[in-house]
């Protein structure tokens, strides 16, 4: 069975190596000069950094597994320090603990985060009558419901803004954050559902302890590498600067289209953004298309900022902090790089690398500005919130243009209608960052489900000589 992956990102790549595993032949064509997608391997003074993702959850065994196979299991490296820290109300303040996505199960551990009357009405959740999430909610409209706007304003925002740089009053609680979403269907507190669910997870994770993100020493930008060299040596052709500009179904195969080059197989795994795959899916399954084209992205830039050392009036301490919107900074997060992972550290002992991010979902005009205008308006931030005055001695703006999906409210069912839309199409399966999660473990995830998918529909395929078969 020959299968084309089209889109070399980590969903793209995941998938072949699934595909290899189940004994498919494969061809993967990635449009651009370089594999990996958000996964971005790059330099800043001579020092290796990551210019996209940086960490993986690791309380899910796909990232983990994966890196694993693919040679880098003793590159795989936790961050060094969890201090966490949130910019709010004018100074910066220790991330507190016990929450789940920002909202507590005991409203004091926000003291500092949320003002006195912020703490107070998110007391009152105790006493409010049930509030309905129906189907599904958005997280910030239901968690101010039942504990006002600053927690959402001043935890829950920022820390979703984190993952989908997205505005958490339009957030799919369902998607986001499913584990909230059942408690908060079965309990009336929104206190209690949280503590439920920590209570759950900690029964359920004897591992506790252990670390909740992991990085790779290198960066995470060496993991596509590595994936694509183990399919390469499992028999894969891996191609780049191939984008596919068609797909046609032919008979009971595949013809793909790239670089005016034409490709047949078996069976297809589309791993590219919604509005590529969109594009190519607009002939084939027209309601699936316009599903897709509907899929929201938003847009970032990380600017990345490399000092030495001697020009630090003070080193900054912890592994940087995230800025709520409702402040109206320019940057909605600082990641200190050299504090983060002991192995951007040890390249290096006299330079500090950190990087801060900028735009989000709704609030892109800021990407307007050039390079050297968010360079300075990152530096200004880093400025009033850490006292840093030190200028880098280099620097390096990576644009994200339509970088995260978005999960508004109803977002799983859509991607249920774009799956049955496409159960029409034998041989062709959907999977990355569009559908069931952003993060890594759950692209690589969306990846495995479509590779067997495909491999599934080939041996149900296989038989079709025989005549009970054909008959199906
Ligand atoms: C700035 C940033 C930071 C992030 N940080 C983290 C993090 O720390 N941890 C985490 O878990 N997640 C993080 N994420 C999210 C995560 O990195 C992404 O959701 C994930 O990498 C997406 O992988 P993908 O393969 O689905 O899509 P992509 O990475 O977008 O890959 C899709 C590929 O398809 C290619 N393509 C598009 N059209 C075509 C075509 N017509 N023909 C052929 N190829 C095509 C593209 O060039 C691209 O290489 C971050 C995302 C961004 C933007």
């Amino acid at each position: 069975m020959h299968v084309i992956v089209i889109g070399g990102g980590i969903s793209g790549l995941a998938a072949a190596h699934r595909l290899l595993e189940g004994g498919a032949r494969v061809t993967v064509l990635e449009s651009s000069p370089r594999l990996g997608g958000k996964l971005y391997a790059g330099r800043i003074a001579d020092a290796a950094v990551d210019l996209g993702a940086e960490s993986m959850l690791a309380r899910r065994p796909e990232g983990l597994d994966l890196a694993r196979a693919a040679g880098l299991g003793d590159a795989l490296q936790p961050p060094a320090t969890g201090t966490a820290a949130v910019w709010t109300r004018g100074e910066v303040r220790p991330m507190p603990t016990g929450h789940v996505m920002g909202v507590p199960a005991d409203p004091a551990v926000l003291a500092g985060i949320v003002s006195p009357d912020g703490l107070a009405r998110a007391a009152e959740d105790a006493e409010l009558p049930r509030t309905e999430v129906g189907e599904d909610v958005a997280v910030g409209e239901y968690v101010a419901a039942r504990l006002g706007r600053e927690v959402v304003d001043r935890l829950v925002e920022p820390l979703l803004g984190g993952v989908y740089a997205g505005d958490a009053y339009r957030i799919s609680m369902r998607a986001s954050v499913p584990a909230l979403f059942e408690a908060a269907r079965r309990e009336r507190s929104l206190l209690d559902a949280v503590r439920g669910v920590q209570q759950r997870a900690a029964a359920g994770r004897p591992e506790q302890g252990g670390p909740v993100f992991m990085g790779i020493e290198g960066g995470m930008g060496r993991l596509p590498g590595a994936v694509a060299d183990t399919c390469r040596a499992a028999g894969a052709d891996i191609r780049t600067g191939a984008p596919v500009s068609e797909l046609r179904r032919t008979g009971s195969g595949w013809t793909a289209v790239a670089a005016g080059r034409r490709l047949e197989a078996d069976a297809v795994v589309l791993a590219v953004p919604a509005p590529a795959a969109a594009r190519l899916l607009a002939g084939l399954s027209p309601a699936a298309a316009a599903e897709l084209e509907r899929i929201e992205y938003a847009s970032m830039a990380l600017v990345t900022m490399a000092f030495r050392r001697r020009d630090l009036a003070r080193v900054p301490e912890g592994r940087g902090f995230l800025v709520p919107a409702t402040d109206g900074r320019a940057i909605k997060a600082s990641t200190f790089s050299t504090n983060k992972w002991r192995w951007n550290a040890a390249q290096d002992p006299g330079l500090f690398v950190l990087r801060t991010s900028l735009g989000r979902y709704g609030e892109e005009e800021v990407l307007d500005r050039d390079d050297a205008d968010l360079v300075e308006l990152s530096l200004g931030d880093l400025r009033t919130a850490i006292g840093l005055t030190a200028r880098p001695v280099a620097s390096t703006v990576t644009r994200w243009n339509g970088g995260l999906p978005q999960y508004p409210v109803g977002h799983l069912d859509r991607v249920a209608r774009v799956r049955r839309d496409l159960a029409a199409l034998p041989g062709l399966a959907v999977c990355g960052a569009a559908y069931d999660g952003v993060g890594i473990p759950a692209c690589i995830a969306s990846a495995r489900t479509a590779a067997e998918s495909v491999l599934h529909s080939g041996s149900r395929a296989r038989p079709a000589a025989a005549p009970d078969a054909a008959r199906e």
